[in-house]
């Protein structure tokens, strides 16, 4: 008999990923569908970045990494909490993985028991809640209100808080909102944990560096939520790497032995070559980061400007990442092509099959009203689909 576990029966397919492939099917049929679903950066990666994987591979780089990667790299991990956050890690206290993805994905199952609650502000990334499911742990999801740049408020995170929360997930700049938490907005959050010692601060910090109102703020950097405080980054977005998958985080020793534990029973450690290719990412000429950024920005606005064209749809302007979230719910209830839009889910297949855009519906980011518009491809990619959504979208009755 055919039948998968509960644990993965009860699992969501990742929307991100699901749309991505539909994109790319549609692709291999030869119509011309521009993906603004999944998030990754157009860019190629540096090219020193990738002359030193060529080097690891004739260096023979093909043997067994230490479980938690390589020490150069994780001095050079630390170097970077310490030149860019203003934290100190120690390189016990960091672990190199299989991007960030399974960065938190350790972090969860190494602190989540069966019914412990996990905080998650809404709209947030795909992968969180399914990750918690995965941990038998309850989501606690909490919205942050679209006037509010879609930011949760500490009141409400003070008043999700039960003797059972076991953590928190915050991601500064958002990923599906592009929002940022200022640094007093940040430091009123950490007031809040500050009262509550028996919860755990995961922070996502993969979009640091695209970010367009100026500083980064962790909040690990409130010394007083340190020690229960777990940073995840990666060089994914910010050097234009997400397929060579590594992420990692700063974290207690005793979070990063238990992820190395559970690491060293399943992928044994993050490939060699990617990881010397991180580590130049790291150490290297960081232009690239910010050449990226300007790109990323010069974007948003863009497409930001094209949606006000479009009348009912309530566009937001993101301070960061490469995401818009604009609430479509107008259109709930209308018709087009004989069929009804009821969903966020409707519009989104009506814009890909009928547009050719390929975007994400916000269902699948805890926020039904929205759908989710990456714009990390070229300008002129942007500027064709935003023409070919209002089109589309005027035929909407
Ligand atoms: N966190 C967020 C918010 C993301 O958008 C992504 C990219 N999908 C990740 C983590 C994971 O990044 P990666 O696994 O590519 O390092
Ligand atoms: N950050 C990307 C996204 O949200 C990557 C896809 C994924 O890893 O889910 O689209």
């Amino acid at each position: 008999m055919e039948k998968v576990s509960t644990r993965l029966a009860s699992l969501a397919p990742s929307a991100t990923i699901a749309m991505n492939q539909k994109s790319r099917d549609l692709k291999a049929q030869g119509k011309d569908v521009i993906n603004l679903s999944v998030g990754e950066p157009d860019f190629n990666t540096p090219d020193h970045i990738k002359q030193a994987a060529k080097d690891a591979i004739d260096n023979n780089f093909s043997f067994y990494p230490p479980v938690a990667g390589y020490p150069e790299l994780k001095e050079a991990i630390c170097e970077k909490f310490r030149r860019e956050n203003n934290l100190d890690y120690k390189p016990d206290q960091t672990i190199v993985s299989t991007g960030a993805k399974h960065s938190i994905a350790n972090v969860i199952l190494s602190l989540v028991d069966k019914g412990d609650e996990v905080i998650i502000p809404a709209p947030y990334w795909v992968s969180y809640a399914d990750q918690v499911k995965i941990a038998e742990g309850k989501n606690v999801i909490i919205s942050g209100a679209f006037d509010n740049n879609y930011k949760v408020t500490p009141d409400q995170i003070d008043a999700a808080i039960t003797p059972k929360t076991k953590a928190i997930l915050l991601c500064s700049p958002s990923n599906p909102t592009g929002a940022v938490y200022t640094k007093p907005e940040m430091e009123a959050i950490a007031q809040v944990l500050k009262k509550h010692e028996h919860v755990y601060i995961i922070s996502d910090e993969i979009y640091e560096h695209i970010n367009f109102i100026g500083e980064h703020v962790s909040i690990a950097n409130f010394d007083y939520l340190k020690d229960r405080t777990v940073v995840v980054n990666g060089v994914s977005k910010a050097y234009a790497m997400t397929g060579w998958r590594i992420g990692y985080i700063g974290a207690p020793q005793w979070i990063t032995n238990a992820c190395i534990k559970l690491q060293g029973q399943t992928t044994t450690g993050a490939t060699t070559i990617a990881q010397k290719a991180a580590y130049a990412a790291l150490t290297g000429d960081q232009h690239c980061v910010q050449e990226m950024k300007v790109a990323f920005e010069r974007r948003k606005n863009l497409v930001v400007d094209r949606l006000k064209e479009i009348p009912g749809i309530k566009g937001n302007n993101p301070q960061g990442a490469f995401y818009v979230f604009p609430d479509v719910s107008a259109y709930f209830g209308k018709s087009v092509n004989g069929q009804q839009i009821n969903t966020s889910t409707d519009l989104c297949m009506y814009l890909l099959e009928d547009a050719l855009i390929a975007t994400v519906p916000g269902d699948a980011f805890g926020d039904p009203h929205g759908i989710r518009i990456s714009f990390a491809t070229s300008d002129k990619n942007l500027d064709e689909a935003m023409s070919r959504m209002k089109k589309a979208i005027a035929r909407i009755q």
